[in-house]
């Protein structure tokens, strides 16, 4: 038995790793087949601080690893197909095999949703980015395209503005999901051209963007636009399929936490803490996920302390 399982390997989890081996509690991480997290899917990270000339996106993450690794934390490239959240230890499944641990600490992430085209995975972090705050700056006086009629989409919208020449918004019907407020600031800006009615069909440019192929849903009518980036902000999903059922969650689907004031990533449930992306749709960067992850971390040491002190 283990004192405590980490699921997921992004920032939130390799963070939870690093604080949770240090504190010589001999962690497992699970970390899924797509270790890494949405940082994978990055280029260059230039706000993480304490790499003043930016640094990789998977290197960065390479690190992580590595520093977890060095004081102990062992890993399971695979990913959990089932738990048991309320047993006693706690369980987790990887196919048949069976792990159990007195605390588990779930950092399995966030997905932003995507379009689906094949033109734009292939040019993510190349152009394609689905973080604004992130990517923003590399859009100096360059012409760009956000996609989204959501609060996300005209929030990134706005934000975009600082540095770009020009930004194209793209939803695909008349009606917004947007509040009025962000949707009127978006609009009272001169730098936003607003095209509605209007999908992305293709992503343009082969090592990176060079524009975009859209047609308007009504006419039937494509054209193409010359820009130098795209924003998808359609939406994110928490990864959280495997705890359903098992923990609360918030209206939006990401697992509620901070359920005693002493704890911040205490879920519901006793022992089980959650981290990074999973919990935290507002904020949504590696160094708040970090942040979150050596919180968890922590809340994980009390409460087993707490535990073996009951016991003792
Ligand atoms: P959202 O409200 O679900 O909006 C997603 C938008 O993307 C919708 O307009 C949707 O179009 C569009 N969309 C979805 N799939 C698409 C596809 N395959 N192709 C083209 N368009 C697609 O998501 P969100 O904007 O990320 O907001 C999520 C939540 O966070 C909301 O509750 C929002 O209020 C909140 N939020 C708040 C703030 C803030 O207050 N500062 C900022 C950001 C987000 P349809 O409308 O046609 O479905």
């Amino acid at each position: 038995m283990h004192q405590i399982i980490i699921l997921g390997a992004g920032p939130a989890g390799l963070t939870a790793a690093i604080y949770a081996a240090r504190a010589n509690l001999k962690p497992l991480c699970i970390e899924g087949i797509q270790a890494g997290g949405q940082l994978m899917l990055t280029t260059d990270v230039e706000n993480y601080p304490g790499f003043p000339e930016g640094v990789l996106g998977p290197e960065m993450m390479q690190m992580f690893r590595k520093q977890a690794e060095r004081f102990g934390t062992t890993f399971i490239t695979d990913n959990v197909t089932k738990v048991d959240l309320q047993a006693n230890p706690k369980k987790v499944w990887v196919g048949d095999k069976e792990y159990t641990a007195a605390a588990i600490i779930i950092a399995t992430g966030a997905n932003a949703k995507l379009l689906g085209l094949e033109s734009e995975s292939r040019l993510m972090g190349h152009g394609v980015s689905t973080c604004a705050t992130c990517d923003g700056f590399f859009f100096r006086d360059k012409e760009i395209a956000v996609v989204g009629g959501g609060d996300s989409a005209m929030e990134e919208a706005v934000f975009l503005t600082r540095f770009a020449s020009k930004v194209y918004l793209i939803h695909r019907r008349q009606g917004f999901r947007a509040s009025k407020i962000m949707l009127e600031r978006a609009k009272k800006n001169e730098k936003i051209d607003f095209l509605l009615d209007t999908v992305v069909e293709e992503v343009l440019g082969q090592d990176e963007v060079t524009g975009i192929r859209i047609k308007n849903v009504t006419s039937d009518a494509s054209r193409e636009l010359q820009l130098s980036g795209l924003f998808i902000a359609i939406g994110h999903t928490p990864n959280v399929e495997l705890f359903k059922g098992q923990l609360q969650f918030d209206d939006q689907g990401y697992i509620k936490t901070a359920l005693r004031d002493d704890r911040l990533t205490q879920t519901n449930v006793e022992g089980i803490f959650a981290c990074g992306d999973v919990q935290d749709h507002v904020y949504r960067q590696a160094v708040t996920a970090a942040g979150t992850g050596c919180a968890a971390a922590i809340d994980a040491e009390r409460y087993l302390e707490a535990l073996a002190s009951k016991t003792s």
